[in-house]
């Protein structure tokens, strides 16, 4: 039973996505590489490319803008 993912992000159909995490929904897209910690540097340069997640960890940006 596969619930389709509602996510638009071609990241999810990528098969070795050079990324860990989407930056739209922050689901897990390449297993093999998520886990690492990121730096507060890592996530500043991934909220100039508007991401809402970050694509290292997976952590919510845009709810830390605040
Ligand atoms: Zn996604
Ligand atoms: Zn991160």
């Amino acid at each position: 039973m596969r619930r389709p993912n509602p996510c638009e992000n071609m990241n999810h159909r990528r098969t070795n996505a050079p990324i860990a995490h989407c930056p739209a929904c922050g689901h897990v897209v390449n297993d093999a590489i998520s886990g690492r910690a990121c730096s507060e540097t890592d996530h500043a340069a991934e909220r100039r490319r508007q991401n809402a997640f970050c694509t290292g960890c997976g952590a919510e940006l845009i709810a830390n803008l605040v």
